[in-house]
């Protein structure tokens, strides 16, 4: 047979897939690793993000003594496919070499016990929501992020059949209605996902799998010290950038004028222990904040004011057990859930969660 008739003869086996309309509810890096993945796939994405700018947990609060990370720290990597997505951003991912020790006595003061890292730590830069902003830029730039909307619920479309509908509050609280929707993906830590399916009424074995995971919250306090800024001082208190502690109030401290590409004034992020979050979890933040100061004191012997002083809530911080699979997908109803909790408690759980979210839509 010649190569011309074998041409004709050979069934095409493969067709291209038809391209669905497909809404992603939040723009983290789950959200949008998926909605990437899906628009290189030739389908029509919209991706919807409640505050006004893509990140989510990677964030990073601006002052005007400089930024804090007061949601992720660092972030490790471990799949070549997460190495491979981060080789495209650049010098934007820069590794931090931090100190790190390890806080061991009862008052939870460094008894020494430097910590060696056993893996490199990144960070985005100037802040860590420098990563998924550079990801996201290119659905901002074709007008496929809607921000400050906030999806309420998921319903059947009024005027399409077979396809869904999303209630939203936009800017300024308006009532919104998107339709025409085959796909909804929700992005988003599991118990939101939960309570957004159980106020629609949709998705029964989604919700019931999602009851599942558990995710702990976490109290962060952040801190600029502007009068270490004066010669010869370079920085107050410890000689150390980053520790783990075991005060029975905070787990973690990072100096953030020690990681790359940030501005040199002295900051601090403080972040309380899951178990101390949990039960402070509903009261005021300034008592918070004066709680968590104390510890702070005690753990670095830093006594000065810091003229800044602010505590941020996690309601939803990091996952303590996760669902056990890259993401969940009912193919019948066209509903998806991904994001970090279904494989774990990181940044690059939340990448391979949404690149695998968006394989099985594919
Ligand atoms: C304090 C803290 C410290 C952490 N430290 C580390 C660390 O050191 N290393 C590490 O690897 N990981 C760390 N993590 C975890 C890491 O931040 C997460 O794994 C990762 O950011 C999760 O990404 P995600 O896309 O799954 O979810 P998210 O980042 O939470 O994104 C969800 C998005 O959905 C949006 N959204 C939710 N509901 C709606 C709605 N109804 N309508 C519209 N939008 C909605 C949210 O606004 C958000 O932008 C930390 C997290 C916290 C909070």
């Amino acid at each position: 047979m010649s190569p011309e008739s074998r041409k004709k003869t050979v069934p095409r086996t493969h067709s291209a897939p038809t391209p669905r309309r497909v809404a992603v509810i939040g723009a983290g890096i789950a959200g949008i690793a998926c909605a990437r993945t899906l628009v290189q796939a030739g389908h029509n994405v919209t991706v919807f993000e409640k505050s006004s700018g893509a990140g989510g947990r990677m964030a990073t609060r601006n002052s005007e003594f400089g930024g804090f990370d007061h949601g992720t720290q660092y972030f490790t990597v471990r799949d070549a496919r997460f190495e491979k997505a981060l080789s495209t951003s650049g010098a934007l991912v820069r590794p931090w070499s931090a100190n790190t020790v390890r806080i061991l006595d009862e008052l939870g003061r460094v008894v020494a016990s430097s910590l060696p890292p056993k893996e490199a730590h990144w960070v985005a830069a100037p802040g860590m929501n420098a990563l998924v902003r550079h990801w996201a830029q290119p659905l901002v730039d074709a007008h496929a992020i809607a921000f400050e909307t906030h999806v309420t619920r998921i319903e059947a479309d009024k005027l399409k059949p077979g396809c869904w509908q999303l209630q939203a509050e936009g800017p300024g609280a308006d009532s919104l209605v998107h339709s025409g929707f085959d796909t909804v993906v929700m992005a988003m830590p599991s118990a939101q996902a939960q309570a957004l399916l159980l106020s629609s009424q949709q998705a029964k074995p989604l919700v019931a799998a999602m009851g599942k995971v558990a995710v702990a919250p976490c109290w962060t306090l952040m801190l600029a010290f502007p009068q270490a800024a004066q010669p010869n001082l370079y920085h107050l208190g410890p000689h150390w950038n980053a520790a783990r502690s075991t005060h029975h109030r905070i787990a973690w401290l990072a100096r953030e004028s020690s990681k790359p590409g940030r501005g040199p004034m002295e900051r601090w992020t403080v972040q309380a222990s899951p178990e101390w979050s949990e039960r402070h979890l509903e009261d005021d933040a300034a008592r918070v904040k004066d709680k968590l100061l104390k510890a702070f004191t005690e753990v670095t012997g830093i006594r000065a004011e810091p003229p800044y002083a602010e505590v941020h809530r996690w309601r939803y911080a990091q996952t303590t057990q996760p669902l056990g699979k890259s993401h969940l997908w009912d193919a019948k109803s066209g509903i998806g859930a991904c994001g970090d909790w279904c494989l774990g408690h990181r940044v690059e759980d939340g990448f391979i969660s949404g690149l695998e979210m968006a394989l099985a839509i594919c």
